[in-house]
Formats: C-alpha cells, sequence, structure tokens
C-alpha cells in the first residue's frame, strides 16, 4: 500500500480445492497472483489471455459497450484550496519519540532562519537523504516511486518559512477544462475575489494568530493533556522534549478556524445535494457525501449505498497510479439498507437455464453488455467477448441499438438487481434451506451473578417473533435452537410434541458432537410453548452455580456441527463471560502483557492464536456458520483469538466490561434485538468482476478467502461492509472507462437461493486532477483504516503509522505537483475533495488500535480493530469524526438537531451542554456552569451536583427541552447499527478524559498530534517531497 511496505496479507491459505463444495461455475477464472502494494517490485503484468477480443476503436467492432447509455461525467467538483502556511514546521519523524517532532516545537516566534536552523538539526536526526524511506522500506525501483524524493529540503523554502501567516488564501483555482495545464487562474493567488474563505475566519494577517496550545486556551481545572507525540511512547525517554515544550511560553498559532472543517465540508455538501434525488445513470459520478440525506434513483449504476469509491476516475496506467498513491478502492455493502422511498432489488429468473452471463468472463447480464447483429448476440463489456443471445431472451434492437424491452428488464437497465439460483448454484446440488440460529449461553459463575442468563432468556421470548423472514412472508422459516454451557454443553430439546423440554449433557468436550437431531432444530411458532418453558427454567437451573471456567472452541464446534446435520447454514449467538480455561480444545491462557507495547512482538497483542480457532474458521466458513459474540468480560479474555472465528464469518463481536444490569442492560438488549432483527444472508460467496486492465486485488472484511479472488462469507449483513482494491494489469481507456460488477450468491433467510448483482462504471483518465477531483475522502478513509487495521497484525505501530503519515504526504504532494498551480511553497495546497482528509488520517492515528499507550485495555484495543474491519463508509467516517452536538442553544420548537461543531475542547462552553457520538459511543457533556433551569428541565434535579452517578438515560419529564433532547438522542441512537449507552459526562470530573479522547482535532490523550500540529507536519513533509 505505500512504499515502506505494509506486508501484503495473503488470503490464508491457497485453494483449498471443493471447500464450500461449489461448482465451478462460479468465479471459476484461474486464481490470479496477488499483487504487490505500491512499492512491491514492479510488476510484469500479464498479458490478457489469448485470444481476448480487446475493444479495438478503429477496427470495425462495435462501439464500446459502455459509451452509449452513459453520458461522460462533466460536472466538476471545486478546485483546489489553498491555505495559508501553516507556521512552525520542525522538523522530526513520526514515530521516533526521541525526536519529538511536535511538542519539542519551540515557540514560533523565532526569526525565520531560527526556525530553519531548528528544521534542518532535527531533520540530520530524522531522516536520510530520502525523506520518506527508511528501514523497513523495500528497495524501489521503479523510478514513478520516488518523484519527489530527490533531496532533502534546500534553501527553496527560506525566505517563506519565517513569513506570518498570509491570512486565507482557500480558493478555487483551477479552471475545469485543463487543471493541470500549468496556472489557469493566471498568476499567484491574491486575496479578492478567489473564492469562498473558510467560514469564520478572521481578516488576513489581523486575526490569523491567536493564543493556542496546550496550556493557553485550557481552563485551569483541566487535567493536563498528555503530550501527543508521533510513535506514542508516552513513557519512553521521548517525554523528555514534550516536557521541555510544556515548559515553554505558549505558541502562537493560526486560528483554527482556518484550517479545513470536517463539519464545515458535512454542512456544505448537505446544503449542496441535501434532499435531492440522485440519479445514478452518469459513468464516474461522485455522490453526495455519506451524511447528506438524499434519495437515490438507480438508472444503471449502483447506489452508492452498496458501492461507494475512493475516486471515480482512475487513472489510464499503472504509472500514474504508483505516483500519486490514492488507493484505488471500493467498499462494497451488498445488503445496505435503503429507505422506505428507494425501490427495493427486482428479482429476475432466467429460467431453468440460470443468469444469462458471458461465456468467458462469467460477467452476469448488466447495462454493459452491448446487444448487436440485430440483437443475436451481446459483446460483453468486462472481457469484450461476443456471446449468443439463447432463442429465449432474443429480442429486438431500437434505432439508437438498444433492445426494445430495455426499460422492462432490470438486468439491462438497473444497476442492482437479483437473480433467482438455479441448482447449479446450490452446494452439492441440491436446494438449500433455511437457515437456524442457535443461541448458546455461557452459564458459568459470572453471568449467572450478573444477571445476564436471566435478561437473555427473558428477552427471547419475545425477540424471538422478530426472526427476519422475506419482506412478504407470514412468519420467518428461520430455524431456533438452544444450548447452555459452562466447561460441558447442554443441549436442549424442545421439540413441539413435548411437554417439557429435555437436556443432553455433553461433557466430552474433545470431540464434539450434537447429541440429539430431532427437536434440537425447531419452528419457533410451533414449539412456543416449550421453547417458553426452558428458556423460564434455564436462570433457576443454574443459579447455584459455583462454576467458573468456561470452554469456548468446542461450543463453537457445537453450533458447526448442529448445522451440518440439519444441512443448513444459520448463526450462532454466543453469550460469552471469560477466557476459556478449562481443559479442552481451544483452552487459552493470558498473555496479556503490557510491556510488548513497543516493541517487536506487539503486534502478537492482536494476533489470534492459531490452531484449534483457524480451523474452526474454515469449518464456520464452509458450513455457512456466522458466529456472533456477545461477550461479557471483567478482565482480560483474549478478544483477538475469541473474536477471531466472527471476523472471518461476517459475525459481530460486542462488548460489555464490567457488566452491570442497571447501566449496561438497556444497551445490551438494544444490540442484541438489532442483531437478531438484521437484514441477512447467509453462505454466501462474493466475486468482483472488472473490465479488462484493472482488477480487484486485495480484499478487507468480516470475510474469508481460499483463494485470491473468491470472498467467502459465513453471512453477510446489512451493515457489513467489504474494501477491495484495485490494481491496473494494463492501460485503462478513457472512452469505455473502468467497469466493476459485485456478484453476491447467497442463501435468503427463507432458504432460496439467490445471486444479487451490483453494478457500477467509473471513469478513467491520464490526467491525475480528474482523479484528485474525484476522490472521496470518507471512502479513503475506510480504506486506509482497514489496511492499517491489518498492517498491524504483522507491524510495529510506529511503521504503520510511519506509512500513513509518509503516504497522506505523498498523495498531496503528488497533487501538489501536478495539478495544482504554481504558488509559494509556504502554501499548503490541497485537493477541494481531500482537504479534510489530514484530520481523518490524524483521528485515525490516534486510534485505541494504533496508539501504543499501556493504559489501554488490550481487548478494547482489539475489540476496535475488530470492528472496523467490517464497516462501511458511514461508520468509519462517524468513528474518526465523531459529532459534536450542542444541546443548550436550540430551537426546542423545531425538530431541526443543531450542527455539530468540531470535535475540539475549545467549542465546549462551561455553560454548555453537548452530545457527542461516533456511533459506538455516546456521551451527554454538561458544563460546569450549565443554567440550572436546564438541568432542571432535563434531569429533574436542581443542580449537577444532585445528578445521580450511573445514569445511563433521561428521565421523562413533560417539558419541550426533555422532550427534544430525548428525542435527538433516540434519532442518534436508532441511526446507529449499534446500540449506544448514554455516559453522563461532568466537565472536570475523572469520567471527562473518556469523553476527550474523542475530540479527535485535539492533542490525543494517549498519545497522537493536534489536528493543527499534524497539519503542519504534513505540510512540511509535503515541500521535503517537492525540493
Ligand atoms: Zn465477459
Amino acid at each position: 500500500m505505500s512504499q515502506q511496505g505494509y506486508v501484503a496479507t495473503p488470503p490464508y491459505s491457497q485453494a483449498q480445492p471443493g471447500m464450500g463444495g461449489y461448482p465451478p461455475g462460479f468465479g471459476s477464472t484461474p486464481a490470479q497472483p496477488l499483487y504487490g502494494h505500491y512499492g512491491g517490485q514492479p510488476q510484469s503484468f500479464p498479458t490478457p489471455a489469448t485470444g481476448m477480443m480487446k475493444p479495438a476503436p478503429h477496427s470495425g467492432m462495435p462501439p464500446p459497450p459502455v459509451s452509449s447509455p452513459y453520458i461522460s461525467n462533466g460536472q466538476q467538483n471545486d478546485a483546489p484550496q489553498r491555505y495559508p502556511a501553516p507556521p512552525s514546521a520542525t522538523a522530526g519523524s513520526y514515530g521516533q519519540p526521541s525526536q519529538s517532532p511536535y511538542h519539542s516545537t519551540s515557540p514560533q516566534a523565532q526569526p525565520p532562519a531560527q526556525q530553519l536552523t531548528n528544521q534542518m538539526g532535527a531533520m540530520n536526526l530524522g531522516y536520510g537523504p530520502g525523506p520518506t524511506q527508511n528501514s523497513q522500506a523495500p528497495p524501489t525501483s521503479h523510478p514513478s516511486h520516488q518523484p519527489f524524493q530527490s533531496a532533502p529540503p534546500s534553501s527553496m523554502g527560506h525566505s517563506s518559512l519565517g513569513s506570518p501567516p498570509t491570512g486565507l488564501q482557500s480558493h478555487q483555482t483551477a479552471s475545469p477544462q485543463s487543471p493541470t495545464a500549468g496556472n489557469p487562474m493566471g498568476g499567484p493567488p491574491s486575496m479578492g475575489g478567489m473564492g469562498r474563505p473558510f467560514p469564520g475566519s478572521p481578516p488576513p494577517g489581523v486575526g490569523g494568530v491567536q493564543q493556542f496550545g496546550p496550556g493557553a486556551v485550557r481552563p485551569p481545572g483541566y487535567p493536563q493533556q498528555p503530550q501527543g507525540q508521533y510513535g506514542g511512547q508516552m513513557a519512553g525517554p521521548g517525554m523528555g522534549g514534550g516536557a521541555a515544550q510544556m515548559a515553554g511560553p505558549p505558541q502562537k498559532k493560526l486560528d483554527p478556524d482556518s484550517i479545513p472543517s470536517t463539519t464545515q465540508v458535512i454542512e456544505d455538501d448537505k446544503a449542496k445535494r441535501g434532499g435531492q434525488v440522485y440519479t445514478t445513470n452518469i459513468r464516474g459520478q461522485v455522490p453526495p457525501l455519506v451524511t447528506t440525506d438524499f434519495t437515490v434513483q438507480d438508472q444503471g449504476n449502483a447506489s452508492p449505498r452498496y458501492m461507494r469509491c475512493t475516486t471515480y476516475s482512475f487513472p489510464c496506467t499503472a504509472d500514474l497510479a504508483k505516483q500519486c498513491q490514492v488507493p484505488l478502492a471500493t467498499i462494497i455493502k451488498p445488503f445496505a439498507k435503503v429507505p422506505k422511498n428507494e425501490t427495493p432489488l427486482y428479482m429476475v429468473n432466467h429460467g431453468e437455464t440460470g443468469p444469462i452471463r458471458c461465456n468467458r468472463c462469467k460477467a452476469y447480464m448488466c447495462p454493459y453488455m452491448q446487444f448487436i447483429d440485430g440483437g443475436r448476440r451481446f459483446q460483453c463489456g468486462f472481457c469484450s467477448c461476443v456471446n449468443e443471445v439463447p432463442a429465449f431472451y432474443f429480442q429486438h434492437l431500437d434505432h439508437m441499438g438498444r433492445r426494445v424491452d430495455f426499460y422492462e428488464r432490470p438486468e439491462l437497465s438497473l444497476g442492482s438487481y437479483e437473480f433467482v439460483a438455479t441448482l447449479d448454484y446450490c452446494k452439492n446440488n441440491k436446494p438449500a434451506s433455511a437457515p437456524a440460529y442457535i443461541f448458546m449461553i455461557d452459564v458459568s459463575y459470572a453471568n449467572i451473578k450478573s444477571g445476564v442468563v436471566r435478561l437473555i432468556c427473558e428477552e427471547l421470548k419475545s425477540l424471538l417473533d422478530n426472526l427476519p423472514r422475506e419482506d412478504m412472508a407470514e412468519s420467518s422459516s428461520v430455524k431456533v435452537g438452544f444450548v447452555t454451557y459452562n466447561k460441558i454443553l447442554h443441549f436442549y430439546n424442545v421439540n413441539s410434541a413435548l411437554a417439557q423440554p429435555q437436556m443432553m449433557v455433553v461433557s466430552d468436550t474433545a470431540e464434539m458432537f450434537v447429541p440429539l437431531l430431532d427437536g434440537f432444530l425447531v419452528n419457533f411458532q410451533e414449539s412456543r410453548s416449550v421453547i417458553d418453558n426452558l428458556l423460564e427454567q434455564i436462570p433457576d437451573m443454574f443459579a447455584d452455580t459455583n462454576e467458573s471456567e468456561t470452554v469456548f472452541a468446542p461450543v463453537i464446534q457445537a453450533g458447526v456441527e448442529a448445522l451440518k446435520a440439519a444441512e443448513c447454514s444459520g448463526k450462532l449467538f454466543i453469550f460469552h463471560s471469560s477466557i476459556p480455561t478449562a481443559e479442552a480444545p481451544g483452552k487459552l491462557k493470558n498473555r496479556d502483557d503490557k510491556k510488548l507495547i513497543n516493541t517487536e512482538k506487539g503486534k502478537t497483542l492482536f494476533q489470534p492464536q492459531k490452531g484449534v480457532y483457524e480451523q474452526l474458521s474454515k469449518d464456520c466458513v464452509s458450513q455457512g456458520c456466522s458466529v456472533d459474540l456477545f461477550v461479557f468480560p471483567s478482565q482480560y479474555m483474549d478478544l483477538a483469538t475469541l473474536g477471531d472465528v466472527s471476523t472471518h464469518t461476517g459475525g459481530s463481536v460486542y462488548k460489555y466490561s464490567n457488566f452491570q444490569m442497571e447501566t449496561d442492560g438497556a444497551h445490551f438488549l438494544s444490540d442484541l434485538r438489532k442483531d437478531v432483527r438484521k437484514s441477512i444472508g447467509f453462505d454466501a460467496i462474493m466475486r468482483v468482476r472488472t473490465s479488462t486492465g484493472f482488477r480487484a486485488t486485495d480484499f478487507f472484511g468480516a470475510i474469508h478467502m481460499n483463494n485470491t479472488t473468491d470472498v467467502e462469507m459465513a453471512a453477510v449483513d446489512c451493515d457489513k461492509a467489504v474494501t477491495v482494491e484495485f490494481k491496473h494489469d494494463d492501460t485503462l481507456s478513457e472512452e469505455t472507462g473502468a467497469l466493476m460488477q459485485c456478484a453476491l450468491l447467497y442463501t435468503s433467510v427463507s432458504g432460496q437461493r439467490r445471486l444479487r448483482i451490483h453494478n457500477l462504471s467509473l471513469n478513467c483518465s491520464s490526467q491525475l486532477s480528474e482523479l484528485y477531483k474525484s476522490c472521496e475522502t470518507d471512502a479513503l478513509i475506510n480504506f486506509f483504516a482497514k489496511s492499517a487495521y491489518r498492517a498491524i497484525l504483522n507491524q510495529p505501530l510506529m511503521a504503520v503509522r510511519d506509512i500513513l503519515v509518509n503516504q497522506t504526504a505523498h498523495m498531496l504532494a503528488c497533487y501538489r505537483k501536478n495539478c495544482a498551480s504554481p504558488s509559494a511553497a509556504s502554501q499548503l495546497i490541497l485537493p477541494d475533495a481531500m482537504k479534510v482528509f489530514p484530520v481523518y488520517i490524524n483521528s485515525l492515528m490516534k486510534t485505541a488500535p494504533l496508539v501504543s499507550s499501556t493504559e489501554l485495555s488490550t481487548d478494547d484495543r482489539v475489540h476496535q480493530r475488530l470492528i472496523t474491519m467490517a464497516m462501511g463508509v458511514e461508520e468509519s467516517q462517524l468513528l474518526l469524526y465523531p459529532r459534536l452536538i450542542p444541546l443548550h442553544n436550540m430551537d426546542y420548537s423545531s425538530d431541526v438537531v443543531p450542527a455539530p461543531l468540531r470535535c475540539s475542547e475549545e467549542r465546549l462552553t462551561d455553560a454548555g451542554m453537548f452530545l457527542l457520538e461516533n456511533g459506538h459511543f455516546l456521551f451527554l457533556w454538561l458544563g460546569q456552569a450549565c443554567p440550572p433551569e436546564l438541568v432542571q428541565n432535563i434531569f429533574n434535579v436542581p443542580s449537577l451536583a444532585h445528578m445521580p452517578s450511573n445514569l445511563s438515560s433521561l428521565p421523562v419529564l413533560d417539558n419541550p427541552q426533555s422532550k427534544k433532547l430525548r428525542s435527538i438522542i433516540d434519532s442518534v441512537v436508532a441511526q446507529s447499527p449499534s446500540s449506544m449507552k448514554l455516559q453522563m459526562v461532568r466537565q472536570k470530573e475523572r469520567s471527562e478524559m473518556l469523553f476527550r479522547q474523542h475530540l479527535v482535532e485535539d492533542v490525543g490523550l494517549h498519545g497522537g498530534a493536534s489536528y493543527m500540529d499534524f497539519l503542519c507536519y504534513v505540510h512540511r513533509e509535503i515541500r521535503k517531497l517537492l525540493t
């Protein structure tokens, strides 16, 4: 992924033929070589297969299929943004604490020469001649890899270094026609009329400098934040530099309002595109942001809810792609929820012969197939092969060469639709059956004592009425089964013919088997009374247990065996309390060791134990058995290993540390309800096909790969996304663009085998400016989060953070060099579509998995890593830039949720009340000077001091403030895939630390720079690359 070479993790193991039992037809092209990431040895790309018919515009072949129905994207994005030189770009190395890049930064009032001296001095410590090379870097022999690494900073920047901030020169330059053709605006930027400055920004040169920085702004009572530093070795010797800086005079910096604002970008997009109908008929069209409400009308490309791309204009050549280092990736959420006002997917049935496909590349019939020869043949848009149209499918063409039934057939006119799959698409050519949900409850001492067991049993009695079903079905076809366990397993016969449930005990966990076939998996409606009886009895049966040991792997094994016996796919819901120490396969021991952090072995904390669990994952995938894990730990439980099966089977991991009924019960139940009801497909296998010239090379998600092309998912639900990276293997054509087709074969909740197809067409350009214009920051950050979180399994954190910073600088420097008009080096110039990319990357580097802090729990870090790997763009955006909503100045009579503020403590006010949410955490922050009247109206107490501790919900009060606040919280929670527990945070209390971790523009509590400092650092790196 970058020059420093993320180790490209190979797919699990190479080809294990026959796993899954699929016929060779699905995804039957030969395994393709896995391409290395950027910086790998230059590849000699394979030539197209013999006999491949490439589109040849001048050869008399029919025109390329895609050119007709779609209009090339004429829409222009905004042009680059300019920012004044961030002051005080001092040198240092990310990840090398002894150099303390930021916080050894000396005061800003230095003369330019002094600054430069400092900079050079530090640089000698930090870097060799090639600024971004480090020891991990594989040799890069491709010249295009290092276009900017010619020399260390020369004297070029002298004069500009010390110049005071020139105020805001954010503007939109670059004529749409020729953004790369030099300087379209004709000369250096000036202030007048150049575009929009950032709102709230001060006039140039006046208000641009203000007191800012640790100690300067912070109210006296605030706990001192640790000095963020890349490398984050909080306890290491590097702290010396930070401490010295803290003692120094406060820094003078730019007004924080003058640097690009995520909230502003979000609001601007809402204003520009909110409420609109987004039609997908234009190739390469950049959709509205995920944070904008809009309605999608499918006119030939998949909705952005299903597929979002890092850029909608791919570079034509591999060289260009390597030059800019912008990842080419699509985030696919095949089962994404669509709002009620959008059309659900149509079902297409091509009869006994199954869906019509290209004979060569096996792509499914779609809008990119071009009908020729009077409609008797069609040319594949992906591989250009010309295929016969089966007689039953023949239709005449109109004067435009389009089939006259174009609008009657979803597969010809829409981006997304489903096919009925025939027996050929079923395992072993046998019809699939409806899936089963097995509830497996740990009844050891901890879970009994906390009340979790009783809570689960109570809830299931009603929850099972909400099992997922087909849209039109009266009831669910999903079968249910029940197991309890501690160090032995108990299976329950809940056959509807029984008066009482029967328990069968398996105490030999070494060779797991299912002791009963009939009566274990049943229809809930038919067996309701027996099941109710069972759920009533379970908490009492184990009420007096002293058993504190548990097994874990045998539990999953039992679930898989049960599904195997029933010949169905399904999902295990496991409610587990502790590290499994009982003698059994998969027994674990505590290997948590904070001393490993910041060492070569730190990565082992994220790595699952192999062996039993690895095999379990494979067994689960091949059976279509997904594992959802709900854990209730009171201490370390090796979540890296316990969660491993879930993350390879499309499962979810929910964690409730030190579970307490009063504060966590509702939160857990809400998660459980959402999870059980989710729309979902089982036993899925996904294939992403592409037009010639590029291919999918890497996949990230809760998935399993047996070969390099087939993405296997035991289940895939509406919240799970797979991020797919593409690489070139030939030159792409601007005329035909880049086409992709995601085909997902799965079993529906009623047991039908179906194919869900999503098609998307992108532009291609030999101009990098087109790529940068068509970038999407939210999708980019999803890719970077997943690739970095995978890399930490194999590489030291410091190296991963270095790669992130270097690649950020590289991407932006390439833009500056190739796409921006000439300007002073002291100006930071960012592509408009990526102008808030740095704040997200900086936020990513401050997330728990990527900081080297010994204060964070290993399981918490692992948990965040696991859940992020399967996230879609909406969730990763919110996770990395939480919403901070001011609540004290609302218009209580309207429904409008106040616009979020930038995530920084500077936005908090003592007399304010703020909601902060990131999709997983929900805080209500209460300023110490909150008006008593507001406190009274919200909490029904006279002052904050009277608030009960551990309050996890707001009292229901009949006044406008209370109603409005509760409705905002309800709507925020309803939008989120996981439920969130409301945590009250009073200003200056200890609990505030948790809250402040999420103020992502500030210095990280556990290491990591403020946004402002990071931007300065990146700017300096860019300048180094450009000299
Ligand atoms: Zn084809």
